[in-house]
């Protein structure tokens, strides 16, 4: 940035220094004054309430007390060592502990009959008595005035960063020292259009109030200003990045719906479409026919039918004289798919191929000839369609089935196939909130099947502990006596995996025990069996051959057994939410009422108990999305990595959608009037723009 004072090196400010400067940039990767401003307060405290003895609870985080000391006590022996305050108001007492520096402590802090202190810290229940432990404490003073600033921001800090006495204080007081140096000095970012339509704080006057509320009213405003901000230019460059593409890729135009799609939809269409399968297909069907090249990402729960709806598409593709491929995550996966789709099919004159890992030398090279001729008209199959031997003679349309499997850089690939781009769909189950979707493929058209064929009956799910096994059992029992199989899956973790292997082995047998034949048949299926044994096993399953399928999560993706009306996760407490959503989505399919039962130990984390109770609560996709975006932040989940949401300073996408729809919309709006940012009046959006980009590269460049 050609700013001076915001590119100032950050051991230039007073207090910092070298050592200082050296941790800010290891520990936070603080270089510039300018990064410095962007470390946001992740909370604030109100100093100007004080709480009475009587109103305090270990709920409060944090409460600000008034009183006399009226005794102090050295306690303990050597090692053990602490330092006890009796604190008291006018309502009552607590104690003030000091594990550490106890000896300090006790010089600085006297009983007295008339001197008051205030004292700053997080209440603790002790032998169902309140204490806390190392507050903050400060002689009541005429001239002490640090108790009266009202919103103090806290800042996160590290270990060793506090190991320079950077701890939220200090951290606080040189971010303080550089606000009071701001004078004029930062840019504004927005034209005053849109700071007139939104009425936005000044990007200057936000950065101070960020760090140095002068009222709640205005750090409100500060936030919504720089939360705008930091959303409206990701959109920006997430919808000038999608007007590049479509400048730069013609997409071919499928202008026709022939005699594939309508002796299909006529005469062999297994069931009625929902109204949102036919909203999507129309959506779609538009899309291809606009001379444009889509890029689409379809949205639906697990079992909304969207195989279906690729299907229809891909049938378009081959009315207009197309070849057209699916590619699914696993290798059972795109045997499942080329089973359904060749099975829907075979009335019509239809070629379908399969390739995968496990496909055969010769059968390949038939394959390939096949796709090169025309021939072929759909492959199905797994990453082996991105192999450079897979040349296709005229590819219309690629349909990814959960597409946060492959890589960004995979997916270019496939467009490349051909000087002209074919149209991309990319299907996912997981589904994800509106919010980061909006984020993550902000630069794609969305389709959302929001509504489940008729006839679904809700799974119930229901959270059992270890001990209750037996219980379990019996219900499993009685479900296969009336006809329906089972699930048991058992989480497998990279970093525990040879643990989670043995667990696995040893529930498989304590099963078999349970469930012995010639009366039961079991399945099992494991990542480290070979794919032929896997495929061998799901197919006994499928057949109905066995009744209980024991499996480690290669069965969490896609796998469609309608007569499976039981799912058991053990060690249900180690999946995410998203993870035990899909687990589930594998019941439910047929008509029958179907069950979840989530098995932990009694040990819960907090975390994992409303886990626990959220699946229990709702089937909704988009809700448990919603909660485990709260509850792990966008960082870990699926598909965040290779995107600029980790990116986010302030913005949170948990709880600022309404933002980042106005944003978005602001975004799309100027770009419509200006897509090239050349209007004088859009100058400062412009000159952000484009140093945003630089400033990324080069701290990239460093880190
Ligand atoms: P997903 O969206 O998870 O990929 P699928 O496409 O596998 O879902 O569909 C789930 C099940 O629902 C399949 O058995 C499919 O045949 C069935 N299905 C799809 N659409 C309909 C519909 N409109 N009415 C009834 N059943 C449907
Ligand atoms: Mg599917």
């Amino acid at each position: 940035m050609s700013n001076a004072f915001l590119n100032t090196p950050i051991e230039y400010l007073k207090n910092v220094g070298p050592q200082r400067a050296d941790v800010l940039k290891k520990e936070l990767h603080i270089f510039t004054y300018n990064n410095l401003l962007q470390y946001y307060p992740f909370r604030y405290v109100d100093k100007t309430k004080f709480y009475k003895v009587k109103e305090i609870n270990a709920d409060l985080p944090y409460v600000q007390l008034r009183g006399k000391i009226t005794a102090t006590e050295m306690v303990g022996d050597k090692r053990a060592k602490r330092f006890v305050a009796t604190f008291a108001d006018e309502t009552g007492r607590l104690e003030l502990v000091w594990f550490q520096g106890a000896k300090w402590v006790a010089e600085k802090i006297k009983p007295h009959l008339t001197n008051e202190y205030v004292v700053f810290g997080k209440p603790n229940v002790f032998n169902g008595r309140f204490n806390i432990a190392h507050p903050e404490i400060e002689l009541v003073s005429e001239e002490n005035t640090v108790f009266a600033s009202a919103l103090q921001a806290v800042y996160y800090s590290t270990d060793k960063l506090k190991g320079k006495s950077l701890d939220t204080k200090g951290i606080a007081k040189i971010i303080k020292g550089l606000v009071s140096l701001i004078k004029n000095n930062i840019p504004e970012s927005l034209s005053k259009e849109v700071m007139e339509r939104f009425q936005l704080l000044p990007k200057e006057e936000a950065v101070k109030q960020i760090h140095v509320p002068k009222s709640p009213e205005l750090l409100k405003k500060a936030e919504f200003r720089l939360k705008f901000e930091e959303l409206f230019f990701i959109q920006l460059k997430l919808l000038k990045q999608k007007g590049l593409r479509e400048k730069t890729y013609r997409g071919f135009q499928f202008p026709k719906v022939g005699d594939y799609f309508n002796t299909f939809y006529n005469n062999h269409l297994p069931f009625e479409l929902t109204n949102a399968q036919k909203r999507v297909i129309k959506e779609v069907r538009l899309d291809m026919g606009s001379g444009k090249q889509m890029n689409r990402l379809l949205q639906g729960d697990v079992g909304s039918g969207k195989t279906l709806v690729a299907l229809m598409n891909m049938l378009i593709a081959l009315d207009n004289g197309f070849q057209t491929c699916l590619m699914a995550p696993t290798e059972i996966l795109a045997n499942q798919h080329f089973e359904t789709i060749s099975s829907l099919l075979k009335p019509l004159d239809i070629h379908v191929g399969l390739l995968t890992g496990s496909t055969k030398t010769k059968a390949r090279r038939e394959l390939h000839a096949k796709l090169q001729s025309g021939e072929m008209h759909i492959l199905i199959g797994t990453h082996a369609l991105l192999e450079d031997e897979v040349q296709f003679k005229n590819i219309g349309l690629v349909v990814i089935d959960e597409q946060h499997r492959f890589g960004v850089a995979q997916r270019a690939k496939m467009w490349n196939k051909n000087s002209q781009a074919p149209h991309v769909l990319i299907m996912s189950a997981t589904p994800i909130p509106r919010t980061l979707a909006m984020t993550l493929y902000g630069d794609l058209d969305v389709s959302v099947i929001d509504e489940m064929p008729p006839g679904r009956k809700p799974i119930q799910t229901v959270h059992r502990f270890d001990s209750n096994r037996l219980r379990v059992f019996e219900f499993m029992r009685e479900q296969i006596a009336i006809g329906r199989q089972v699930y048991v899956v058992y989480p497998l973790i990279k970093e525990s995996e040879k643990m989670d292997y043995k667990d696995l082995m040893d529930g498989y047998e304590s099963i078999v025990r349970a469930f012995p034949q010639p009366q039961y048949q079991v399945s099992i299926v494991h990542g480290q069996m070979k794919a032929d044994a896997k495929e061998y096993e799901m197919q006994r399953f499928v057949k109905g051959e066995t009744q209980i399928m024991v499996a480690t999560t290669v069965i969490e993706v896609g796998v469609n057994v309608p007569n499976a009306s039981v799912m058991v996760i053990e060690s249900a407490e180690r999946f995410g939410l998203s993870q035990l959503h899909q687990l589930r989505g594998r019941v439910g399919r047929g008509a029958e009422q179907s069950y979840c039962i989530l098995m932990t130990s009694h040990k819960l984390s907090s975390d994992g108990k409303l886990r626990m109770d959220t699946m229990c609560r709702t089937n909704d996709g988009f809700e448990i999305a919603d909660v485990d975006l709260k509850l792990r932040g966008p960082g870990d989940m699926a598909g965040t990595q290779q995107s600029g949401v980790l990116d986010l300073h302030i913005a949170d996408l948990a709880k600022d959608a309404q933002i980042l729809h106005a944003a978005r919309n602001m975004a799309i709006e100027l770009l419509s009037e200006d897509a090239n940012l050349e209007k004088p009046e859009n100058a400062n959006i412009a000159y952000h723009f484009a140093m945003m980009g630089k400033e990324r590269t080069n701290w990239s460049r460093i880190s």
